[in-house]
């Protein structure tokens, strides 16, 4: 069977593709430039802002898994940037969902990436669950438009389930990335009032997730993917601290001080909420990892 991975070319979507190969698909991936210096997947392209895509993509794939969409925490969230956040997500879904109606295309299932940004900031006790409502900030309109874009794809009679991710933990990427360089020379610390929920997952238990829905076919809907543990700012902080042999000695970081450098963007680390991984533990996944510690180790 083949799987076609949008956004395959980024942090999950390269770990993701190494763990389909393993297991016996075939996999292409849609991108903005096509790179072919790997002999196991084809390459197709499409440009979501032109509307244009080589359809052969969409043709031979059995299962779509759409990773594809701006980085949200790479730039300032001005106006435009917040534009192309939304509609590399959104708008390249409608493009799929045209390519499959026109060409009268049924899959076996589009899994789509979601962010449990969706729930918003919550910085009481409150445990979101996949029947929790969508807030209404900036992460919350997005997840839900990117949500409910596959609503048509749905009512094409084709299996749709959302992975609503929390911070990926991974070696290479991600955001182990950015803090690891500043926690490695010990200059690491908490970030506001610390009390913010962090909800993490590991690289890998993430692509197992995306290779369960893909074999799971009772697997429908949105499906939270983050360990359901209490880290928060302080915890994650303190144990990355740990991991590198020291213990946090500068004060907290402001949460003005991040508020003028990133803006609006700085909700993405100052706030945060707890989310339960039930619905996707009752489908019988386990975690490889629910020790924070363990995890960061692992990626260090
Ligand atoms: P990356 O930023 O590493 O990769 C995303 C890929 O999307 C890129 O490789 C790129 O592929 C494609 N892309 C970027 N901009 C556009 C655009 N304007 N139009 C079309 N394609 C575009 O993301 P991750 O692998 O980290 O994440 C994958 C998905 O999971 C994302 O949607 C992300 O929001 C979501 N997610 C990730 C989390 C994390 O901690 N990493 C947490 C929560 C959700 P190419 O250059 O080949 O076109």
């Amino acid at each position: 069977k083949n799987v076609l991975l949008t956004g395959g070319t980024g942090f999950i979507g390269k770990i993701l593709t190494e763990l389909l190969i393993a297991n016996g698909f075939s996999v292409s991936i849609l991108s903005r430039s096509v790179k072919q210096n790997h002999t196991d997947i084809s390459y197709f392209q499409w440009d979501v802002d032109s509307g244009t895509i080589d359809e052969e993509a969409i043709l031979k794939a059995d299962y779509v898994i759409h990773l594809a969409g701006e980085n949200i925490g790479a730039k300032r969230w001005t106006a435009s940037r917040k534009k192309a956040v939304l509609d590399s997500r959104v708008k390249s879904i409608k493009l799929l969902y045209t390519c499959l109606k026109l060409n009268n295309k049924k899959l076996d299932g589009f899994i789509s990436a979601s962010g449990v940004g969706i729930y918003g900031a919550i910085t009481d006790e409150q445990l979101c669950d996949e029947t929790t409502s969508p807030a209404h900030d900036f992460l919350g309109t997005v997840c839900q438009e990117w949500e409910s874009a596959t609503i048509p794809i749905h009512d094409l009679g084709i299996r749709t389930v959302q992975i609503r991710t929390g911070l990926v933990l991974g070696k290479e990427d991600g955001v182990l990335k950015q803090l690891a360089p500043l926690f490695r020379y010990k200059l690491g610390s908490v970030i506001g009032t610390g009390k913010q929920y962090m909800p993490w997952i590991h690289i890998d238990d993430l692509c197992q997730i995306y290779l369960k829905a893909i074999l799971d076919s009772t697997m429908q809907g949105p499906f939270n993917a983050a360990v359901n543990d209490k880290t928060t700012n302080t915890i994650f902080s303190e144990s990355l601290a740990k991991v590198f042999g020291y213990s946090i000695w500068l004060p907290k970081v402001p949460a003005f001080v991040l508020q003028l450098v990133l803006g609006e963007m700085a909700q993405l680390v100052l706030k945060g909420r707890r989310v339960s991984s039930d619905k996707i533990e009752k489908t019988g996944f386990q975690f490889q990892y629910t020790d924070l510690e363990k995890a960061l180790r692992n990626c260090l």
